[in-house]
C-alpha cells in the first residue's frame, strides 16, 4: 500500500505510533517526523519515561488504580485519609478517574473494574476487577457503592450484573443519572456534567 520508502526503524515507529487512540497513519508520520527534529538527549529522555513505567507505575493493591510504586502500591485517593471510605465509586477504566474528580464533588474511593461485561470480545466477570472488590466491601465499612459505567449495552449489563451480585451485601448501589456520555467519554465530559449526573444518582435494587 504504502509508496513512502523509510528507513526500517521510521517505520515501527509509525507502527508504534499508530497505537494511540485515534491516531492513524498520516498522523503517526508527522508524531514521527517531530520525533525526529528532536535533540537526541530529548528522544532519550521520553524514551525512558516510557520505558521506566513498567517499575514507577504499578495497579493500586485497593482499588486498580494506578499508583506510585514507592508509595504501598496505594494510589493517591486510598492513601489520602480525608477521603470518605464509605462511598467507592466503580469506573471501567483508570482514565475515567480523572473525569469524576474534575466534576469537584466526589469524595470517596473508586474501584477500576478493568473494563466491562463483554462476552462477544471473551471479557467474563472473571476477567475484570469484581472480587477484590467484594472483598473491599466485605471488610466492611462501605455504605455505598456507586456505579459510574457507561450507558450503551455492554455498561448497562455489567452495572445490573454488579447491582445483583452486591444485593446481598446491603451496601446501597446506585448509578450516575443518564446524561453522562458512553463510557471512556466519561474522562471528557465537562466538570457541570459530571457533577450532575453524581448529585442525581438513581438507586438500582
Ligand atoms: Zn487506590
Amino acid at each position: 500500500m504504502s509508496n513512502e520508502k523509510y528507513p526500517d526503524a521510521m517505520n515501527a515507529l509509525i507502527e508504534a505510533l499508530k497505537s494511540f487512540p485515534g491516531v492513524g497513519k498520516r498522523s503517526a508520520e508527522r508524531m514521527a517526523f517531530a520525533i525526529l527534529k528532536w535533540p537526541g538527549e530529548k528522544r532519550e529522555a521520553v524514551g525512558s519515561l516510557i520505558s521506566g513505567l513498567s517499575n514507577s507505575v504499578v495497579s493500586c493493591v485497593v482499588c486498580g488504580n494506578i499508583a506510585d510504586a514507592e508509595a504501598d502500591a496505594r494510589c493517591a485517593y486510598c492513601a489520602d485519609p480525608s477521603r470518605d471510605a464509605s462511598i467507592i465509586c466503580v469506573v471501567e477504566e483508570v482514565a475515567q478517574i480523572s473525569g469524576i474528580e474534575r466534576g469537584g464533588f466526589f469524595r470517596g474511593l473508586y474501584h477500576v473494574l478493568g473494563g466491562r461485561l463483554a462476552p462477544l470480545e471473551g471479557k467474563h466477570a472473571e476477567d475484570l476487577n469484581i472480587e477484590s472488590l467484594r472483598a473491599r466491601i466485605a471488610d466492611g465499612g462501605v455504605l455505598e457503592v456507586i456505579l459510574a459505567l457507561g450507558q450503551d449495552v455492554e455498561g448497562r449489563a455489567t452495572a445490573i450484573y454488579l447491582a445483583d451480585l452486591l444485593k446481598t451485601t446491603g451496601v446501597k448501589v446506585s448509578r450516575l443519572a443518564s446524561g453522562i456520555p458512553v463510557g471512556a467519554d466519561l474522562s471528557y465530559a465537562d466538570s457541570a456534567t459530571i457533577a450532575a449526573a453524581l448529585n442525581g444518582r438513581v438507586p438500582l435494587d
